[in-house]
């Protein structure tokens, strides 16, 4: 009965029987890897209820303050929630940290200090980090400051280059930044427990080095995080996996107590440090968005692997492939086309619950080489926990693809992807061997 009914509603919303069926197969293979997912999103939900309940939290914080903010007594216990749950010292979770980026900026530049090195050991960061650190010349970046900056690059295995790491590390080097998460580059996503053996090896050569995570996408995936493995400093965005959907804007920085407070001062100003920063009526959404984290991660991951195993069947290069241990949330597809890439995005885009009738094209996004195309029919702006995909135009023609606030959406999107390209004439299910690209 029920499974009648699926099939209608499925229908309902365009998908036809072929591709349903082909997503069924697809996912009962699936069962154990989804029940080990499952397993780890009750930890760290549990995880998360210790913390709140350890931190005596209150119906009174989720009262708003405004003006200076002084003492306001939700956003001090959300932080003191962070900093439990994440093992931390001390924490800044604020609506004022405006992005990931922000954040991270707020991070290096309130521990920097002019003179100072700062140590990349896992490669080139982020995109956005570009100008921050001034790789790319830019109006204050750290550079600007008299902050130099030093890299090393993995390995062509994708590990670290311990012997070069070692020689890199100088009486000037005052902090070690290290990204979890691939991002959109081709290299591994770094587990937390590689990242622990990393900041070791580091500590090991200089003590007294700060070790800096950027911890974007990777939040309750595993059941440890950074901090539990001598991060100093781990650091985020609340529109990603910690906001759990229900955050409308901010970041976070949890750790050592001293990192904290150089970062507040830098945040604020200094003197005033933690101590202002209204939470203007929006801390209900940070706990509550905190609270449902492990589960909407856990949707998210599901929504990644199934993808991986429905295109991989297909022919296509997936990366991380449909077996491999996951540490973030991103899958990237290479569709081997300008044709696929636009044709998965619009799938993606008609299977979201708002602006599911607009037709994403690409276009040419200031700062890019080449034309852009996202999905995103998000009920926050921007918002990558939420189902959302992107591509540039150019080849190899990968399309990456993150987030779902719930499983169910998630597997909606990918099947519509799928459809999409089919009706485009793209791809067919029956001859799966002859899609080649
Ligand atoms: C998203 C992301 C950032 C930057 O975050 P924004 O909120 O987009 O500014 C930095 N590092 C990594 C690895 C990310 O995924």
């Amino acid at each position: 009965m029920i499974q009648e009914q699926l099939h209608q509603i499925y229908k309902s919303l365009g998908i036809s029987e072929e591709v349903l069926q082909f997503g069924m197969e697809a996912e009962t293979a699936l069962k154990p890897r989804f029940e080990e997912i499952d397993c780890r999103a009750e930890y760290n939900q549990l995880k998360v209820i210790k913390a709140m309940q350890d931190c005596r939290v209150s119906d009174i914080h989720f009262a708003a303050t405004t003006g200076y903010g002084y003492n306001d007594l939700g956003r001090d216990t959300l932080e003191e929630v962070y900093a439990a749950c994440f093992h931390g010292e001390s924490a800044l979770v604020r609506p004022q940290l405006m992005s990931g980026t922000h954040a991270l900026h707020v991070a290096l530049s309130g521990n920097l200090r002019p003179g100072d090195e700062l140590l990349s050991p896992v490669g080139k960061p982020y995109d956005t980090l570009d100008e921050v650190i001034g790789i790319r010349e830019a109006i204050g970046s750290l550079k600007e400051y008299g902050i130099s900056y030093r890299q090393v690059d993995l390995l062509p295995d994708g590990t670290f280059d311990y012997e070069n790491i070692r020689k890199a590390i100088n009486e000037k080097t005052r902090l070690v930044t290290i990204q979890r998460s691939k991002g959109y580059a081709v290299r591994p996503t770094f587990s937390v427990e590689q990242i622990g053996r990393l900041i070791s090896f580091v500590k090991s050569v200089k003590p007294d080095v700060v070790c800096m995570v950027d911890n974007c996408y990777g939040e309750f995936v595993e059941t440890s995080e950074p901090t539990d493995v001598g991060a100093d400093m781990i650091v985020g965005s609340l529109i990603k996996n910690p906001g759990g959907g229900l955050a409308p804007v901010g970041g976070y920085i949890v750790g050592k107590k001293e990192c904290v407070d150089k970062a507040s001062y830098r945040l604020s100003a200094p003197g005033l440090g933690k101590e202002v920063g209204a939470s203007l009526g929006l801390n209900q959404s940070l706990y509550q968005g905190l609270f449902l984290s492990p589960v909407v991660v856990a949707g998210a991951l599901k929504g990644a692997i199934f993808a991986a195993n429905v295109y991989e069947k297909l022919g296509f290069s997936v990366l991380p492939d449909g077996k491999e241990e996951r540490h973030d949330i991103i899958q990237s597809i290479t569709l081997g086309s300008a044709e696929g890439v636009i044709a998965f995005c619009q799938g993606i885009q008609a299977a979201a619950p708002v602006d599911s009738y607009v037709k994403p094209e690409p276009w040419d996004m200031p700062g890019y080489d080449a034309p852009v195309i996202m999905a995103a029919g998000a009920f926050v702006q921007g918002s990558s926990i939420e189902l959302s995909a992107d591509a540039p135009i150019k080849p190899p023609y990968a399309v990456y693809f993150q987030g779902g606030l719930t499983w169910y959406h998630a597997r909606l999107g990918i099947l519509k992807s799928l459809q999409s390209m089919i009706d485009a004439g793209i791809i067919t299910l029956r001859h799966r061997d002859q899609n080649t690209f």
